[in-house]
């Protein structure tokens, strides 16, 4: 429970996906006073949302859970709809589905100096005011839609993968699925087969890997549900990739990790396109293996081998009311158009309005360059917090949820023992860290292709460079240092002795 001092904060948390629930479970269990907005009808996040055919993890079960939730996974790799369910089960399992408010969405939020205290303005006209405010709303979660000429002409369907209709028709139809990403490959595969013809068009390839996701047998079951089993899993996967991400060693071009990565994906493309050379050609890529996110999937490549399926290794460039054209002005006369084009992670919190100290706007003060400590602060900003914020994304996303969780609780626990009403990073902290990370991740693999990593500026922006260790270790470390806190201003105070000082 939280130590003595001023009153506890009432904390709003916007999302209720995995680090929605992971920050609403921190909050529960230190005794704040918390609600968590939801746009959705339910938790779940990106895992509600997403809902298109063959939606399916990549990380393995065991690491892709919360340490305080297990789970009797049915798979290696779960689904969606398992992973919905394992949403829901934590919210209810935590009693956290009482804290939530549905079908909410956040539209707006004002730094209040007199108050020390966030307005939230909501969709529905109303103003809440809350102590601190921590956003979840997940780095995918704003469809990039190309905005092709001539998209309202086409008479057929056209929808992002995140817009699923599933009220349109896939079976016996010519469908067009563009774009080759993660979400591209599990779609594909799925639709190989259903549709008349399908088509896909590639801009450029990413490296893939073979990847095995099989359901459990009963008795492999009943042993992960061992409780020392499911943490020897647990520990033995993290060690395995902790190996290939500290220090970065899995985004260092032409280094060990990276080579033997290429080199499996190249004997896995020999391997599938023996006989097409052309194909094969096409689906190799240039860049290091981490210059785009690696696809794993044993099912896409195969898919690409059927009659009723061509690859168009070219961009498309616009619509007509038949069909699409690409890049070399070829035509693809199709009744659907998915667009697997992925979204705007670099752009952070780009559907919410922010206006922290004096006003100042979140969107300005970033431009093209978001930036936050440790991916949860940003300077300027009391007391807001960010989950999946600036350059946190890599192998252990729930990992970090947990961590993230874990530092907005000790930071308002510190504030209250201080007296404090207002706690902030300092912005010399935030430069020195993305001074270090700017330095790792130039020369890293992410720096090496397009893809969505890096922001209008150049730079790497939603990508970590190390291993979890050193994410976990700095933010158990760096916080007391980093931040100041302030007390509410009153009648008397200058602006000097509004500050606490920090030792
Ligand atoms: P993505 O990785 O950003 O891929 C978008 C694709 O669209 C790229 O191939 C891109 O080509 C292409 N594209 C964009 N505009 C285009 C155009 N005008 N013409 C042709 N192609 C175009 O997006 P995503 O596949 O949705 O995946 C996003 C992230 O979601 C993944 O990296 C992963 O983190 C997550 N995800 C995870 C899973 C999983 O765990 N299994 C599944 C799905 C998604 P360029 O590469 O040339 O830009």
């Amino acid at each position: 429970m939280p130590s003595t001092g001023g009153a506890m904060p009432s904390v709003a948390v916007i999302g209720g996906g995995f680090a929605g629930l992971a920050a609403a479970h921190q909050l529960k269990r230190n005794g704040y006073s918390f609600t968590v907005f939801e746009t959705e009808d339910g938790p779940g996040g990106t895992w509600r949302v997403n809902r298109f055919p063959g939606a399916e993890v990549d990380t393995p079960a065991p690491m892709y859970s919360f340490s305080f939730a297990p789970y009797d996974w049915s798979r290696s790799y779960p689904g969606q709809a398992e992973l919905q369910s394992y949403l829901e089960h934590v919210a209810d399992r935590f009693g956290l589905r009482a804290h939530f408010r549905f079908g909410t969405t956040v539209r707006r939020l004002v730094w209040e100096e007199d108050g020390q205290r966030w307005a939230v303005h909501l969709d529905t006209g109303e103003v809440l005011r809350f102590t601190a405010v921590v956003t979840a709303v997940g780095l995918l979660n704003v469809p990039n839609e190309p905005a092709w000429p001539g998209r309202e002409l086409f008479t057929g369907d056209i929808f992002h993968t995140a817009r699923w209709r599933s009220d349109v028709t896939l079976d016996g139809r010519r469908v067009g699925v563009v774009g080759t990403g993660s979400t591209s490959a599990q779609i594909v595969a799925e639709l190989g087969g259903r549709a008349r013809h399908l088509t896909v068009f590639q801009r450029q390839p990413a490296w893939v890997d073979p990847k095995v996701s099989l359901p459990f047998t009963e008795k492999e079951r009943a042993r992960r549900r061992h409780p020392v089993t499911r943490r020897l899993i647990r520990w033995r996967l993290f060690l395995q990739l902790e190996r290939k991400w500290l220090g970065g060693r899995i985004i260092r071009p032409g280094g060990t990790v990276d080579t033997r990565a290429v080199k499996i994906c190249q004997d896995y493309l020999a391997e599938v396109f023996a006989d097409h050379p052309d194909l094969r050609a096409a689906l190799t890529p240039t860049s290091a293996y981490l210059g785009k996110r690696a696809i794993h999937s044993s099912t896409f490549y195969p898919t690409l081998l059927r009659d009723d399926v061509t690859l168009v290794p070219h961009a498309v460039e616009r619509v007509t009311e038949t069909g699409v054209v690409d890049a070399t002005g070829q035509e693809h006369e199709l009744d659907v158009v998915i667009t697997a084009t992925g979204f705007r992670a670099a752009e952070f919190l780009c559907g919410l309005e922010v206006h922290g100290r004096a006003g100042r706007d979140l969107k300005e003060k970033w431009g093209d360059d978001p930036m936050a400590f440790l991916g949860i602060m940003v300077d300027e900003m009391p007391n807001l917090f960010m989950m999946y914020g600036p350059n946190t994304n890599y192998y252990a996303p729930v990992f970090n949820f947990e961590q993230q969780a874990k530092f907005v609780v000790r930071s308002l626990r510190e504030m209250r023992r201080r007296g404090a009403s207002a706690v902030e990073v300092r912005p010399e902290a935030v430069r020195r860290l993305n001074r270090w990370l700017k330095r790792r991740l130039d020369a890293s693999s992410f720096a090496q292709a397009p893809n969505y990593f890096r922001s209008a500026s150049g730079r790497v922006v939603t990508q970590w460079p190390d291993g979890a260790s050193v994410y976990w270790l700095l933010t158990r470390t760096l916080h007391a240092r980093s931040a100041r806190f302030f007390r509410a201003p009153s009648a008397s105070a200058s602006p000097d002795n509004r500050h606490l000082s920090v030792p």
